[in-house]
């Protein structure tokens, strides 16, 4: 029989699934996988409850929407770019709406890449970008950011562009190292796909939780950067409804046309019901955008404090659901990825090696938790883990004295 894709049938199931699979078998506490163990706001779910049986919407309710999105949510996501970035789009010609921003990620590559584009990409990197990058047949050229600060370094990044880049994929606040990019960094960036005429595909899907101090800056919205930038939201992630998987691209009009034809082979359309709760949370009041980042601040903060007491060196994130901690005087030498499996069996709790979002090289230290639960979750998560290393003294003396 003929093989099936290369790509997909090599790419290995989900970091994301196994780790959360691992902690469902060992009755670990999930700090792997992003999602908030808490529903976001009561009036958008109660939203998403009464559009499925509003008689007044007629036999569209629960029906095929329009394929790039339904007018309310396009207009919902063009006033939320002014509102919140000063962003001017045309709701009619300039928003698609998907099914999650993963789909919108990949209709924006769809939407840009030839075979043979290079795509300019920074590791750590979330983990659908390289196989949708190569199973477009485009060509990855990776900078890695180093810890502890994950700085941009201008030369490298310079050095990754050349006359065949046609994207570079931006994603701030970071996933999974919390950076937010500085007005600074963004400027070198749109300088570079200027002088190089690409474009960025900017994953934004973490714009609202950014902590206090910092400030989350759109790509699009820097001087000439308008026409160059695609936009992505999710609505999972401002709404804390992680499986709604409900995401909008903003695009300017000539892109976002082939954005919709990459979707309309994808998905075609997304949940009515959902379009028109989210609709309706994107119009929520200032108060709640601007209580995610303080509230995500003091959860991180908490979990910190656990990790370092635990013995993890912490690398504090500005934004976002995760934190990155060290575990070199834990793991003994273990690379990162056998060490959060016995993290996940022997601790009791799970989290994702930060190896997974680099294309090879050397596995390290470094771990990444997710802050996005419960007090009490968090609390025992620390508690589990200062148990655990204190009874071991550290991985590496369990190992030893097996
Ligand atoms: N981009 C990043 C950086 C993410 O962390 C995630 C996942 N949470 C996504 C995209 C995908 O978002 P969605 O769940 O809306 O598809
Ligand atoms: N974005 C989430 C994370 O980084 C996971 C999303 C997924 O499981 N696909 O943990």
């Amino acid at each position: 029989m003929k093989a099936p894709n290369r790509l997909l049938a090599g790419q290995g199931t989900t970091i994301f699934t196994v780790m959360s699979a691992l902690a469902e078998r060992h009755g670990a506490i999930n700090l792997g996988q992003g999602f908030p163990d808490t529903d976001g706001p009561g009036a958008v779910v109660a939203a998403a409850a009464a559009a499925l049986g509003d008689t007044a919407l007629g036999e569209t309710r629960n029906q095929y929407a329009p394929m790039t999105g339904l007018p309310v949510l396009r207009e919902a996501v063009a006033a939320a770019n002014r509102r919140f970035w000063g962003i001017t789009v045309d709701p009619a010609t300039e928003v698609v709406v998907t099914s999650g921003a993963t789909e919108a990620l990949a209709a924006s590559m769809m939407a840009l890449l030839d075979p043979a584009d290079e795509v300019v990409l920074l590791e750590p990197l979330y983990d659908t970008y390289l196989p949708m990058v190569r199973l477009l047949g485009a060509v990855p050229r990776l900078v890695r950011l180093t810890p502890p600060d994950w700085r941009l370094d201008p030369a490298a990044l310079a050095a990754a562009f050349g006359p065949r880049t046609k994207l570079l994929l931006l994603n701030t606040p970071m996933n999974p190292t919390g950076k937010v990019f500085t007005a600074e960094e963004l400027a070198t960036i749109a300088d570079l796909l200027h002088r190089h005429d690409a474009y960025a595909v900017c994953d934004e899907v973490y714009e609202h939780l950014v902590f206090p101090g910092a400030r989350h800056l759109a790509l699009m919205g820097l001087p000439g950067m308008r026409e160059r930038c695609l936009r992505i939201g999710s609505a999972g992630k401002t709404f804390s409804l992680t499986g709604w998987k409900i995401g909008y691209v903003s695009a300017p009009a000539p892109l976002a046309a082939v954005v919709a034809r990459a979707h309309q082979n994808l998905v075609f359309a997304s949940a009515p019901h959902l379009q028109r709760a989210v609709a309706f949370g994107l119009g929520l009041e200032d108060g709640y955008f601007a209580a995610l980042g303080a509230t995500l601040a003091a959860k991180c903060a908490r979990l910190s404090r656990g990790l370092e007491a635990a013995g993890f060196s912490v690398l504090a994130p500005r934004g976002g659901y995760f934190v990155v901690a060290d575990a070199a005087r834990l793991a003994g030498g273990e690379g990162d990825a056998a060490f959060c499996r016995r993290l996940t069996e022997e601790a009791g709790v799970a989290a994702i090696p930060v190896s997974a979002f680099q294309d090879g090289g050397p596995a390290g230290s470094l771990v990444r938790f997710a802050f996005c639960k419960r007090d009490a979750v968090l609390d025992e998560a620390c508690a589990r883990l200062r148990r655990h290393f204190a009874r071991a003294g550290g991985i590496d003396a369990a190992r030893a004295s097996a």
